[in-house]
């Protein structure tokens, strides 16, 4: 079954709102294993809203439409599938009734107006909606599917979900097409996208089911396994053995799956170690200690994570020598080290953690260019500092150097870190 989405409304096409309706539909019917090929989205037009439907009902088995719903004059959505298909609109009672109860509920006189939302083409069957006066309607003609829905997300949501999903899991059945999708994703770190992509090339190239997509993200690369087939088990077979076939080759890169974050790899080894850390931050104000926290139970490693922003905090606080942030600056392998040293010192700790970096985009200067980094890591018997050039705005660079730091603490702890 094939699907296109057609969102109608002028504040869509104005960019005034963000088309969540769009995207929750695909993503509910990627789950039935519907494939969505195209999402168009038009204005409240009738002329162009006829034509995007028309066009709609060549390529597709299934056309869901969504907004325009309303009891206004700009809400021409039912009027216009009912032209399109030549379907005479019929009111239907029980909606009738319904507005009736509705609008005595809270005692206001209905319009004649709001009688057009209880119009239905001629064979549609309405999908109540519990939240609003408009409800959807579910169509089949000429061998096609068409669904109405109203905009509103509350209101569309429970009737995409509650309705509107065991109707087509109902009809993939009768058409014995029943096919789910389910996917997986691998996600890998501490390898560039085009390098993993090298690695496990042969494995690229050969893809079918599952595919395999590379998904480039902030210093990480995630991939996503999308196996199709007709029973549960039998897409998670297909999954678990491609995901096994991807491991062998990038072993300890990839650090999880799915929803897993890579400060959740990071506690995992920690408590499985019982080693206790504690954090210096400069540029990264705090962010590395933010995602640390994120893990419910951080309370087991992280003794602390200061954000030791001035000279004087570092000085004061960190014990690092005025004389080292003189001659080498505030950003410089000497001042890294020396926060890790403190901290860690400081703490009591057995692992101790600095970042120091030029965040931008102002107070770069040609050998201190904006986005470089040190972070330094000091452990019972390493001292590790490492030298980055981050790119991207104020916040990518924040957002890179925590990474890389937790990146960094995750080859430590698997004792894979050199100097
Ligand atoms: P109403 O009865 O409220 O007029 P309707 O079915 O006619 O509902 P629209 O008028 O098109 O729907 O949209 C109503 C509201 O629903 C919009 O103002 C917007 O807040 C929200 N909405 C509509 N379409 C979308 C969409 N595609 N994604 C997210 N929100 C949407
Ligand atoms: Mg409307």
């Amino acid at each position: 079954m094939r699907c296109e989405i057609i969102s109608v409304g002028t504040e869509l096409l104005m960019g005034q709102i963000i088309n969540t309706n769009a995207q929750d539909i695909a993503q509910e019917l990627f789950s039935l294993g519907i494939g969505v090929y195209y999402q168009t989205v038009v204005g409240d037009n009738a002329p162009r809203l006829s034509d995007v439907f028309t066009q709609a009902l060549k390529r597709a088995d299934l056309v869901i439409l969504t907004g325009g719903l309303g009891p206004t004059d700009d809400d021409l959505t039912r009027e216009t599938v009912a032209a399109v298909l030549g379907l005479p609109l019929k009111e239907n009672s029980y909606w009738v009734q319904k507005l009736r109860e509705i609008f005595a509920r809270f005692k206001r006189p209905m319009a004649q107006m709001n009688l057009r939302q209880a119009m239905v083409p001629q064979g549609g069957k309405i999908l109540p909606n519990e939240r609003g006066t408009a409800p959807g309607i579910y169509l089949e003609d000429g061998g096609k599917v068409i669904v109405l829905l109203p905009g509103p997300p509350r209101e569309l949501l429970p009737i995409l979900k509650e309705q509107v999903i065991p109707l087509l899991r109902e009809k993939l059945q009768e058409q014995k097409e029943i096919a789910l999708l389910r996917s997986k994703v691998l996600r890998i770190a501490g390898l560039g996208e085009s390098d993993m992509a090298e690695k496990i090339k042969p494995l690229l190239e050969k893809q079918d089911n599952p595919t395999i997509a590379p998904l480039a993200k902030r210093a990480e690369v995630h991939l996503r396994l999308t196996a199709r087939g007709g029973s549960e088990e039998e897409v998670e077979s297909l999954l678990t053995s491609k995901a096994e076939e991807i491991k062998d080759v990038l072993g300890e890169y990839i650090y999880g799956e799915d929803e897993d974050v890579l400060e959740l790899a990071v506690a995992r080894l920690l408590w499985e170690k019982g080693k206790t850390i504690a954090l210096a931050e400069s540029c990264s104000g705090g962010l590395l200690s933010h995602r640390l926290t994120n893990i419910s139970g951080s309370s087991r490693y992280l003794l602390a994570g200061l954000v030791t922003y001035s000279n004087e905090a570092k000085i004061n606080i960190l014990g690092v020598k005025q004389a080292v942030i003189e001659d080498k600056g505030a950003v410089s392998a000497e001042v890294a080290e020396a926060m890790a040293k403190g901290v860690r010192r400081l703490c009591h700790a057995d692992i101790g953690v600095s970042i120091t970096g030029v965040a931008g985009p102002g107070g770069g200067s040609s050998q201190k260019p904006v986005g470089l980094t040190y972070i330094a890591l000091e452990a019972e018997n390493l001292s590790s500092c490492r030298r980055y050039e981050f790119w991207g705005s104020r916040q990518d660079i924040k957002e890179r150097a925590a990474q890389t730091a937790l990146l960094l603490l995750r080859l430590h702890l698997m004792g894979k870190l050199k100097k």
